[in-house]
C-alpha cells in the first residue's frame, strides 16, 4: 500500500457537524487517504472517565444527558438521522449500564470498556455522514486489530500482532472503501477493550501508518502544525514548517501538546512522514516531521511540562556504596513508573516521574505502596508544582556558548533542577510552577526572537 495515506482527527475535529464536515472535505481532497482514525468528540472522553470513577444517579443522569447531546448534534444535522439513531441509542444504553456499575465497584478495565464508546460513536456518525455524501465509507472496528496487553488504561500495542492482522483484515477493505475506525482503544488477548492512554489516538494513527506501510500520516488537530514554543504563552512563536523526528520526538515528550509522545515512535522506526495540520483551516499549511530537515538550526523549540513531581532520595548508604541506584530502579520499574530527569550526587539523587501519555483513569504515579517501599531503602523527599521547561535543539551538547547564551536569560529565576549532556537535542530545567510561563517567555524573546 504504497501511497496510502492514514488520517486521523482529533476530538475539536469531530466536535460538531460543522467539524466533522470540514475533516470530511479533507479526507476527500486527497484520493490516497484509506484510512481515517477518529477521536471521540471534544468534551466526550473526559466526560466517561466521569462516569468511570462513579457518581451517584443524579450526576450519571446529567452526565450521560450531555454525552447525547453532544451526538445527537451531529445526528440530528445528517439528512437520515434515524439510520443510525438505534445504533447511537444502544451505545448511550451501553454507557448508562457500565457506568451504574462503575458507581458500585470501578476497576481499570471497565473503565476502558466505557470511555471506548466516546471513540465507538464518533466513527459511527462520520461514517454515515460520510455516505450521506455518496462516498462509499465503511467503519472498522479498530479492536480487532489493535492487539495489546493487559495493562488497562495503558496498554502496550503488540506491533507484531497488529501487522499480521492489519495486513488480513484491514488491507483487503482499504481496496474496496475508505475505513473509518477508532484511535486510542484496543483489545488484550481474551478480547476485552483496552486504551491506549489519554491522548492516545495519534499513537494509534501512527502504529496503523506502520502496520499498512503508510507513505504518510496526517495528524488533522487545531492548531496549523508545531510551533516554537505555545503560541497562547507567547503570541510571537512561530510556525516550524519542517523538523527533524527527533527533534518532534523530544517535544512531544517535554509537553508540546500538539502530537502524543508515542506517535514517533512506530514513525521513526518505519520512516513515515507524520504530517501535522489544522482541520479548520488545512490550506493554512502546518509542520511536516521527517527523517531530514534542511540546516537544523541550533535552537529549535522550548517546550512546557507543568505539574512535575520532583523526588529526592537521600541515603548515607550510598556513600561509595554500588547498587544503591539499581535498587531504586528496581522499586521504581515493579511499580511501572518510568524516570524522566535525574541527576544524582554523593549521598543522594534528585528524580523527576514520567508522567506523558497518562493512565486514561487519571490515578497519581506516586502511591503509598510506592513511598513506603522507597522509605525502607532511604529518606524520600517529594516536591510538587513544578514545572519542566526544555530547549530543544540540535547539537547543543557539543556547540560552544550555549551555557552563557541560555544562563544569562535565566539570571532573574530560580532553577530547581539542570538536565543537559544526555542528548544533544535538548537542555531542561526544572522551576517553580508559577514562574514557567516567564521562563518561557524569556528564553523564546532572547533565543527565538
Ligand atoms: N479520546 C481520547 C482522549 O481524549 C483519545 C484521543 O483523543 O486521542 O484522550
Ligand atoms: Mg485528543
Amino acid at each position: 500500500m504504497k501511497n496510502t495515506i492514514v488520517a486521523k482527527f482529533g476530538g475539536t475535529s469531530v466536535a460538531n457537524a460543522d467539524a466533522m464536515q470540514n475533516s470530511a472535505n479533507i479526507v476527500l481532497s486527497n484520493p490516497n487517504v484509506r484510512v481515517v482514525v477518529l477521536s471521540a468528540s471534544a468534551g466526550v472522553t473526559n466526560l466517561l472517565v466521569e462516569l468511570a470513577d462513579g457518581c451517584d444517579q443524579e450526576k450519571r443522569h446529567y452526565v450521560i444527558d450531555e454525552i447525547r447531546r453532544i451526538q445527537y448534534n451531529i445526528l440530528d444535522t445528517l439528512h437520515q438521522p434515524n439510520v443510525l439513531r438505534d445504533e447511537i441509542d444502544r451505545m448511550l444504553e451501553n454507557i448508562t449500564m457500565l457506568s451504574e456499575a462503575a458507581a458500585l465497584a470501578t476497576s481499570p478495565a471497565l473503565t476502558d470498556e466505557l470511555v471506548s464508546h466516546g471513540e465507538l460513536m464518533s466513527t459511527l456518525l462520520f461514517v454515515e455522514l460520510l455516505r450521506q455524501r455518496d462516498v462509499n465509507a465503511e467503519w472498522f472496528d479498530v479492536r480487532k486489530i489493535m492487539r495489546t496487553n493487559d495493562r488497562f488504561g495503558r496498554a502496550e500495542p503488540d506491533t507484531h500482532a497488529l501487522y499480521e492482522l492489519a495486513q488480513q483484515q484491514l488491507v483487503p477493505r482499504t481496496q474496496e472503501a475508505i475505513i473509518i475506525t477508532q484511535g486510542f482503544i484496543g483489545s488484550e488477548a481474551k478480547g476485552r477493550t483496552t486504551t491506549l492512554g489519554r491522548g492516545g489516538s495519534d499513537y494509534t494513527a501512527a502504529l496503523l501508518g506502520e502496520a499498512l506501510n503508510a507513505a504518510r500520516v496526517d495528524i488533522w488537530t487545531d492548531v496549523p502544525g508545531i510551533y516554537t514554543t505555545d503560541p497562547r504563552i507567547v503570541p510571537a512563536a512561530r510556525r516550524i514548517s519542517e523538523i527533524g523526528f527527533s527533534e518532534a520526538a523530544e517535544m512531544a515528550t517535554f509537553g508540546a501538546k500538539v502530537l502524543h509522545p508515542a506517535t514517533l515512535l512506530p514513525a521513526v522506526r518505519s520512516d513515515i512522514p507524520v504530517f501535522v495540520g489544522s482541520s479548520k483551516d488545512p490550506s493554512a499549511g502546518g509542520t511536516l516531521v521527517c527523517n531530514k530537515t534542511e540546516q537544523p538550526p541550533l535552537f529549535r523549540a522550548l517546550a512546557l511540562r507543568r505539574k512535575q513531581t520532583l523526588m529526592t532520595l537521600h541515603s548515607l548508604n550510598m556513600l561509595h556504596a554500588r547498587g544503591f541506584l539499581a535498587e531504586v530502579f528496581g522499586i521504581l520499574a515493579r511499580h511501572n513508573i518510568s524516570v524522566d530527569l535525574i541527576t544524582t550526587s554523593e549521598v543522594s539523587i534528585a528524580l523527576t516521574l514520567d508522567t506523558t501519555g497518562s493512565c486514561t483513569s487519571g490515578a497519581s504515579l506516586l502511591t503509598t505502596s510506592l513511598l513506603t517501599e522507597l522509605s525502607s531503602l532511604c529518606r524520600v523527599e517529594v516536591e510538587e508544582n513544578l514545572a519542566l521547561v526544555a530547549l530543544i535543539g540540535n547539537k547543543l551538547s557539543s556547540a560552544c556558548g550555549v551555557g552563557k547564551e541560555v544562563f544569562g536569560v535565566m539570571e532573574p529565576f530560580n532553577i530547581r533542577m539542570i538536565c543537559y549532556g544526555a542528548s544533544s537535542h535538548n537542555l531542561c530545567f526544572l522551576v517553580p510552577g508559577e514562574n514557567a510561563e516567564n521562563v518561557v517567555r524569556a528564553l523564546h524573546s532572547n533565543l527565538f526572537e
